[in-house]
């Protein structure tokens, strides 16, 4: 499919660059973290993204055993390697190169993300998109999309575009939420290749450079740095790259309630995480999966 570019008057500055913080999560998986806790309220409705690019097994084979979420969704995009998922509601699947696992933690889940490889380069990042106050109760959702579900298109310059999530030059992507309407692109420029998305005004944005270096509204972001929009003008961003480069643009428009993290569940209020952790820990979260089914 080809599209032609949408029309951006204006784009929007970079406000801020950011370089991940170097982690390691689970048991021990190495990782980037991207968007870290301090910039939830700045980013709001996304509360993390994490950014892996390990070959040495070492660094992603033990994987993230069972662990709990609840309050919020778990978004993971694979670029290379496989993880198997299993969960606590009877869901399993295996997110394979180019495919996507959109899971709904809602009222709780125990869930486990393991690699199904032995050796080789494992790259993908996982986000973490809150639920509003109303939704982060419901009962625990999981789909598995794979890389031939998810709508791609080239445009004119030949720049391909994969739509995980919103929608692009009239491309919907393969989910869409009603109140945080989050945007999740993955653009391949090729060498002097330019591509303008727009963006709602009042929703927050980012870029995530993952090859190469990409010109954004003139300033430079580099591979494994994420560029923070400013919201205080324009109407989209365009990019642009010398070389091919590789980038994610996400957006979405902010929830603007209260945050409360610990760990794994997200909140509004400190009473609902401390009933997040009595829940889980009378094991009320695999009562959870037994109603959902
Ligand atoms: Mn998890």
């Amino acid at each position: 499919m080809t599209a032609t570019q949408s029309t951006v008057l204006q784009s929007r500055r970079v406000e801020r660059l950011v370089q991940g913080i170097p982690t390691s999560d689970g048991a021990g998986v190495r990782l980037t973290r991207v968007l870290t806790q301090n910039l939830q309220r700045r980013l709001d409705p996304f509360l993390m993204l994490d950014a892996f690019r390990n070959e040495n097994p070492e660094d992603y084979i033990a994987g993230f055993p069972d662990h709990p979420h609840r309050g919020f969704e778990t978004v993971t995009y694979m670029l290379a390697g496989r993880m198997r998922h299993h969960d606590s509601a009877g869901n399993a699947g295996l997110l394979g190169p180019g495919g996507a696992q959109w899971m709904t933690a809602g009222s709780g889940l125990i869930h486990s993300e393991l690699p199904e490889q032995e050796e080789g380069l494992m790259e993908g990042f996982q986000l973490w998109l809150n639920l509003p106050a109303r939704d982060k109760m419901i009962a625990p959702r999981y789909r598995d999309i794979p890389s031939a579900a998810i709508p791609e298109f080239d445009t004119a310059e030949g720049v391909h575009v994969r739509v995980i999530a919103g929608s692009s030059q009239g491309v919907a992507g393969a989910v869409q939420r009603e109140v945080t309407q989050p945007l999740y692109l993955d653009v391949h420029l090729s060498a002097c290749g330019h591509f303008a998305q727009a963006i709602p005004v009042g929703h927050n944005a980012f870029v995530y450079v993952y090859r190469g270096s990409v010109d954004v509204a003139g300033t430079t972001v580099d591979d494994r740095h994420m560029a923070i929009l400013a919201n205080d003008g324009g109407d989209g961003v365009a990019l642009s790259a010398a070389e091919d480069a590789r980038a994610l643009i996400i957006a979405g428009q902010p929830l603007r309630e209260p945050i409360a993290q610990y760990g794994p569940f997200v909140m509004n209020t400190g009473a609902e995480l401390e009933q997040a952790l009595r829940d889980y820990s009378e094991g009320k979260f695999e009562a959870n999966a037994v109603q959902s089914l």
